[in-house]
C-alpha cells in the first residue's frame, strides 16, 4: 500500500518563483519537508501541486516554461496554481493570515471575521480542487498541508473520481472556547471530517479539535485506538492522530562540523568580544513573542547588573507578510523596544542587542546558532518551531542551553531537557535567562546530549514515514488495487 502514487498539495510549491514576466527564474525551496518528501516523490512518480508565489499572472505561460525543467530537476512533477492579486488578497492575506493565523494562535483579537474573506477562501480551495482533479488519480495518496487548504477534500467530493485524502495541519489546533467564535465554525470542522486521516502536531491540538467537535456534532464520536483515535462523526469513519514534525539533523549537524562553518562561527564569537550570547531567530511573527523576549532580556539586565557587558543577545528577524499591517507595526514596535533597550544600557565597546532584519544563507544561520550559547525560543503559541531543533542540532560540541516556550509544540519533546517559560511571565523569563547564562557546563552538556539524541532520533525522515505508515491504511483501505 505504501507504493501508491503520492500527491502533495500544499499553499505553496517547494519552489522560489523569481523574476518578471518574460524573465523567470525558479529555486528549489530549502525547508526540511522538501527534503524528506522529495526522495519519495521521485521513488513514487509523484506530484506537488501549489501555488507559485506570485499574483502576477500576465505569464502564465511562461512560468510553466520555467516549472518543466524544475519538475526535471526535482524528479517529481510540480503543478502550479495560479492566483489572481484579489485572491491573494482575501484567501491569503485575509482568511489565511488574518482568520485562522491568530485565531489558532489563541489571538482572537487579532482576527477579522470579514464574509469576503470566507467567500475567497472557499473560491480559491475550488480553484485548487480543479488543479487536483485534472492531475490525480484514483489510486493515487493526497497529502493536503496546513490551514490554507482545509476545505480541498470536501471540494474534491462533488466530482465523480473518489479520491483519498489525509491532512497534515502545521500549526495548532485551538482549545473550544476560541474556536467557536469563529462565524464559519461548523464548515470548517465538518470539512476536516472529509479526510480520511487527519494529523495534529501534538495530542494537545487533536484534543482541542475533539473538543470543538464534540461541541459542533453532538453526535460525534470519538476513542482510542492505540496510538490514534478512530471518530465516528457526521455519517463518516475517520482517524487521527499526532506526528511532531521536525528537521534533516544530519543535515544541520554536518554543516555544523564543515570548516567553513567553523570558521564563521568563530568569526562571530571573535566580533562579539567571545562575550555569552543569546540568540533569537524568527520569521516577524507576533505569534513568536519577540517584544516579551526583549522585555525579559532588559529586566535580566535590571535585576542582574553585573551581566551586563557580559551577556550580549543577537535577535534575527526574517522578514515576513509585509503586506499584512499587523506585522508592519510588530516591526516598528521591536525596533523602537531594541533601540530603547540599547539606548538605556549600551556601554563603551558593548551594545546589549545586535538586531538583524535579514534572512541569512543556510552556512550563516548554522554559524549564528553554534556560536549563540543560549537559545531563546518564546512563542505566545507555536505548531512545532523547528528553531530550538535546529539549534540543537547546530551543537555538535553538545555546549548550548535551550530556553522554550511551553506552548511552542517542540515543549511535548524537549520540555524535559530545555528551561521551559512561560512567555506571559516576565520575572520568569529573566530568571530563566539567568539560569541559562549560569549553568554549569556539565549540566549544559548533559541536558544537550539528550536533546540532540532525540532529534536526531525523531527527525523529519521519521516524521514522514510514521505519518505515512499512519495514514495509508486508512486512506487505502477497501481500494481494490491498493
Ligand atoms: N530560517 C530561514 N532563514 C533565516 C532564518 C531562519 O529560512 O534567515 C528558517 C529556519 O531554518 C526554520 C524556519 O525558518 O526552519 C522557521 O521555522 P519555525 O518552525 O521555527 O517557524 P515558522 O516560521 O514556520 O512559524
Amino acid at each position: 500500500q505504501l507504493s501508491s502514487r503520492l500527491v502533495v498539495v500544499s499553499n505553496r510549491l517547494p519552489v522560489v518563483l523569481e523574476g518578471k514576466p518574460g524573465q523567470w527564474s525558479i529555486r528549489p525551496g530549502s525547508g526540511g519537508l522538501v527534503t524528506a518528501l522529495s526522495p519519495i516523490l521521485r521513488n513514487r512518480g509523484g506530484l506537488w501541486i501549489g501555488w507559485v508565489g506570485t499574483s502576477d499572472t500576465i505569464d502564465i505561460p511562461g512560468i510553466k516554461t520555467v516549472l518543466g525543467p524544475a519538475s526535471e530537476a526535482s524528479g517529481y512533477r510540480l503543478l502550479p496554481v495560479f492566483l489572481s492579486e484579489e485572491e491573494v488578497r482575501l484567501f491569503y492575506q485575509g482568511f489565511s493570515n488574518e482568520i485562522i493565523w491568530p485565531l489558532f494562535h489563541d489571538l482572537q483579537t487579532r482576527c477579522r471575521f470579514e464574509p469576503d474573506y470566507w467567500r475567497a477562501y472557499g473560491e480559491v480551495n475550488r480553484k485548487f480542487a480543479r488543479v487536483v482533479l485534472r492531475h490525480a488519480r484514483e489510486e493515487d495518496f493526497l497529502w493536503i498541508h496546513d490551514y490554507h487548504l482545509i476545505p480541498l477534500a470536501s471540494m474534491l467530493e462533488d466530482s465523480p473520481k473518489q479520491l483519498r485524502c489525509a491532512f497534515f495541519l502545521h500549526i495548532p489546533f485551538p482549545p473550544a472556547d476560541i474556536f467557536l467564535k469563529l462565524p464559519w465554525r461548523k464548515e470548517l470542522v465538518g470539512a476536516l471530517l472529509r479526510y480520511r486521516f487527519l494529523a495534529f502536531q501534538t495530542e494537545r491540538d487533536l484534543r482541542h479539535f475533539l473538543q470543538s467537535l464534540k461541541a459542533l456534532f453532538p453526535d460525534s464520536r470519538a476513542h482510542r485506538e492505540g496510538d490514534l483515535f478512530r471518530i465516528d462523526a457526521d455519517g463518516r469513519t475517520l482517524r487521527a492522530g499526532s506526528f511532531p514534525i521536525s528537521i534533516d539533523y544530519r543535515d544541520f549537524d554536518t554543516l555544523a562540523q564543515s570548516r567553513d562553518v567553523r570558521r564563521r562561527t568563530r568569526e562571530i564569537r571573535e566580533k562579539h568580544g567571545h562575550r555569552k550570547l543569546l540568540l533569537g531567530v524568527d520569521r516577524l511573527d507576533y505569534t513568536k513573542g519577540i517584544l516579551e523576549r526583549l522585555q525579559a532580556f532588559r529586566r535580566f539586565l535590571e535585576l542582574h547588573p553585573e551581566q551586563r557587558g557580559k551577556v550580549t543577545l543577537v535577535q534575527l528577524v526574517v522578514p515576513s507578510r509585509q503586506d499584512v499591517e499587523a506585522y508592519r507595526s510588530l516591526k516598528e514596535e521591536i525596533e523602537k523596544l531594541v533601540s530603547r533597550i540599547n539606548g538605556a544600557y549600551t556601554e563603551m565597546g558593548w551594545v546589549p542587542v545586535v538586531y538583524l532584519y535579514q534572512a541569512l544563507d543556510r552556512p550563516g544561520l548554522v554559524a549564528l546558532y553554534q556560536a549563540a550559547e543560549v537559545a531563546l525560543v518564546t512563542s505566545l503559541k507555536d505548531g512545532m518551531n523547528l528553531v530550538a531543533k535546529e539549534f540543537c542540532a547546530c551543537h555538535p560540541g553538545r555546549d548550548g542551553v535551550l530556553v522554550l516556550s511551553e506552548f511552542a509544540g517542540a515543549a511535548v519533546q524537549m520540555g524535559r531537557e530545555a528551561l521551559l517559560v512561560n512567555p506571559y511571565d516576565l520575572e520568569g523569563m529573566a530568571e530563566a535567562i539567568h539560569r541559562a547564562v549560569e549553568m554549569s557546563e556539565d549540566e549544559r552538556r548533559r541536558r544537550m546530549g539528550r536533546l540532540r539524541a532525540r532529534i536526531r532520533q525523531q527527525d523529519v525522515f521519521w516524521w514522514v514515514d510514521s505519518f505515512l505508515r499512519a495514514s495509508s491504511d486508512q486512506v487505502l483501505e477497501n481500494f481494490p488495487e491498493a
